[in-house]
């Protein structure tokens, strides 16, 4: 749904590869659109995979990116090409792309609190950290707090609605009775949101290592209100001592946060 169309681009690195018979000239370039792979962008150009992939600096031909940039060349390996072509691979991918991202609670509200670890606060650093990722993938970001503050829930919904071409992750900790339950789970409510949910889901648990709860429904007003796609990540349990103690950690925090937006992320080129 991310992804976006280069037609124009497509097509004149085609017919540039028709009127020049073998090789396409050196400048010459190809956005990566979903579905593509190396092999089809060097058969389609008449180059070898090696060539491309020399060309444009590419270590791993699996790191494919739909908007990467690659330069149409099986000769040369000119670093201006390959520092170019990971610029773009940066910025590009999110481009013209909301998240609107909701912590949870803060103000009078506080969300769970154990052993003087607070929701709210927790649900802030991942925000912040999260935010700072999504920048860096090429993302507009919004939140729907920068601070302590109480915002109410149809107020976050609100903020979410007021972008186009949005998607809405609202970051929360879970607590229970049990303090033997832990891991992660993400809500969505509908079909939109199903998709990202499982996207997020996916990249948390394999990048994680943490308990998989699934994902679930559910009539959170947060969801319910938002037009956008729209998901909750409970992001681990505080009432369980070894996830509390590592969801306090900041370099963890920084793995949540990555991993959250490398769910976006692949949800975007889908
Ligand atoms: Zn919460």
């Amino acid at each position: 749904m991310f992804s976006s169309l280069r037609i124009p681009i497509l097509w004149m690195s085609a017919l540039f590869a028709l009127a020049a018979g073998t090789l396409v000239s050196e400048g010459a370039s190809y956005t990566v659109k979903s579905g593509d792979t190396l092999y089809s962008i060097a058969t389609k150009n008449k180059l070898s995979v090696s060539g491309l992939m020399k060309a444009n600096g590419i270590t791993d031909p699996r790191k494919l990116r739909v908007g990467q940039r690659l330069t149409l060349s099986s000769s040369g390996s000119s670093t201006r090409s390959s520092s170019s072509s990971s610029a773009s691979r940066v910025s590009s991918v999110g481009k013209g792309k909301w998240v609107v991202i909701d912590p949870g609670h803060g103000g009078r509200d506080q969300g769970a609190t154990r052993s003087g670890v607070r929701e709210s606060y927790l649900n802030l650093r991942i925000a912040t950290k999260l935010g700072e990722q999504l920048r860096q993938r090429g993302y507009s970001v919004a939140m729907t707090r920068r601070s302590d503050v109480f915002v109410s829930l149809s107020r976050r919904a609100a903020i979410g609605n007021q972008y186009r071409n949005a998607v809405f992750v609202s970051i929360h900790f879970n607590v229970t009775r049990e303090t033997w339950v832990r891991g992660v789970e993400t809500y969505y409510a509908g079909s939109q949101g199903r998709s990202l949910a499982v996207a997020i889901q996916r990249e948390m648990v394999n990048r994680l290592k943490v308990v998989n709860r699934g994902v679930r429904s559910a009539r959170f007003t947060v969801l319910m209100e938002t037009k956008c796609p729209a998901v909750l990540v409970e992001c681990g349990f505080i009432s369980n001592s070894s996830e509390r103690n590592r969801c306090a950690s900041s370099s963890y925090q920084s793995m949540v946060a990555i991993a959250i937006a490398e769910g976006i992320t692949r949800y975007g080129r889908n």
